[in-house]
């Protein structure tokens, strides 16, 4: 905390991954010896830079963007793009070093990093999202590419952005690299890649289960969240026969206790997608459902619970409710949405938990398997990128097992997905010496 003053999402990150890497390294003296937690936790380097714009009114506008490249041990930085208000430099720093442990963990070869913008796109025109990524591009490219830093969407940035953004660094360097991942199928883009951060943290979800003999079939789902990651969650809950019952956005959550079938994800996805709505009027839409302004979800009775809007979105006294109320499982589909004190609640607990770090790599792998089809200039099918993702997500889970069996029927999945995360990287850093 000395070190980083006024970052606390970023020293409460470092905080949970040391406590769990300090037991692992007790008796291994090399990784001491090396300061390899310390070097992992100062990012490779942090870009800050001036975005400035122009509105519809004629207004010039300045935004702060950032690019934090954690490490590239084992591969070039990769991480998300977020464009929100809350958007800091401690909030990028604890992204980028959460994603290197996440990215290690897919087996796949990539660093970590992250960046973004406290610009918020929320009621802005077309064209001023436009002006904003084009300007973002034009200082962002000089830090990144294809063999360097490959970024992608993240909070605020979808499809819409990535294209923009894109464009932008195709017209300045007169390159089409795969330097972004997310993008549209007709210039490079993934089968798969929307669905893959949430299907992902559902087959992790499935893998716990069935690690304790039980399956999703059956069982009620409370969703947070209405964007990319919660809406195709909970298209994967239906299609393995459980059934989701919240779904929410900054506004509130709505509670439809018979369930939000494909139909009504379909109608949530072009409702917040395209005409940029907010969740308060599905309950005007369908009859019995109910809107809850101003609160979270997880008071709702359930079996599963998928927190996938944003970082510090469940507290211990959801945990609490979320226990005493049968839930016996959860899934992280965003990064960091359990506050440190309600993990600890999951974990005396003994409910299965999986931090976003393994429930949530789905996307970055997808996004790796996307440099790998952009290198090779193919295209891979569907069918053969859907049982990548699953097979991935099953690496994940079995990498989880070897570090986090506690040895009495509990996996305690958070140490598992850090230790493991870390020996790769770590093993990598010692291998290149004192760099
Ligand atoms: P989207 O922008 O598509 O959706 C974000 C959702 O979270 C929206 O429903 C938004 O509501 C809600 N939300 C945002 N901030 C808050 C807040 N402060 N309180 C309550 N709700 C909030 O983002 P994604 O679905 O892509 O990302 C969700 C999470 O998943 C993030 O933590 C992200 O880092 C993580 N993630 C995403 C990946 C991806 O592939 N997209 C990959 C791995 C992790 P509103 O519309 O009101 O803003």
């Amino acid at each position: 905390k000395r070190r980083n003053p006024h970052q606390p999402e970023f020293t409460q990150a470092v905080q949970e991954v040391a406590q769990d890497i300090f037991e692992f390294m007790e008796d291994k003296e090399e990784y001491h010896s090396q300061q390899i937690l310390r070097r992992i936790a100062e990012p490779d380097r942090v870009v800050s830079f001036r975005v400035c714009w122009e509105d519809d009114e004629g207004h010039i506008r300045v935004q702060r963007g950032w690019r934090v490249q954690n490490n590239n041990a084992i591969g070039p930085y990769k991480g998300g793009i977020r464009f929100h208000p809350s958007v800091t430099e401690s909030v990028l720093k604890f992204l980028a070093f959460e994603q290197t442990f996440k990215n290690a963990l897919t087996g796949l070869p990539m660093g970590g990093g992250k960046g973004g913008s406290n610009f918020n796109p929320k009621g802005k025109s077309d064209r001023e999202v436009m002006r904003f990524c084009q300007s973002f591009m034009t200082e962002l490219y000089r830090h990144i590419g294809a063999d360097v830093d490959v970024p992608a969407g993240d909070i605020g940035v979808g499809g819409r952005e990535i294209g923009y953004m894109f464009g932008q660094y195709k017209r300045i360097t007169n390159q089409f690299t795969g330097v972004l991942t997310g993008k549209g199928m007709e210039y490079g883009g993934s089968m798969i890649r929307p669905e893959a951060t949430g299907y992902g943290a559902v087959y992790f979800l499935q893998e716990m289960l069935k690690h304790r003999g039980d399956e999703v079939k059956g069982k009620t789902a409370v969703i947070s969240g209405s964007g990319n990651v919660a809406t195709h969650a909970a298209e994967k809950i239906t299609q393995l026969g459980g059934k989701v019952v919240t779904m929410s956005d900054s506004g509130g959550f709505i509670h439809d206790p018979d369930g939000i079938d494909q139909d009504k994800i379909n109608w949530i996805k072009a409702h917040k997608t395209h005409r940029r709505g907010r969740i308060s009027e599905y309950a005007d839409e369908f009859k019995g459902s109910t809107f809850h302004e101003g609160k979270r979800p997880w008071h709702v009775e359930c079996d599963l619970a998928l927190p996938c809007a944003t970082q510090n979105e469940l507290d211990a006294d959801e945990a609490r409710a979320l226990v005493a109320n049968g839930c016996i499982a959860v899934s992280e589909g965003a990064n960091m949405p359990s506050t440190l004190e309600a993990t600890h609640v999951f974990k005396d607990a003994k409910i299965m938990f999986a931090p976003g770090k393994a429930a949530n790599a789905g996307g970055v792998a997808v996004s790796g398997l996307e440099m790998s089809q952009n290198s090779e200039r193919r295209s891979w099918k569907e069918e053969e990128l859907q049982q990548m993702l699953l097979d991935i997500m099953q690496g994940i889970h079995r990498r989880c097992i070897s570090y986090g069996d506690q040895g009495n029927g509990y996996v305690d999945y958070v140490k598992g997905a850090n230790i493991a995360g870390f020996k790769k990287v770590a093993d990598a850093m010692l291998a290149f010496g004192v760099v």
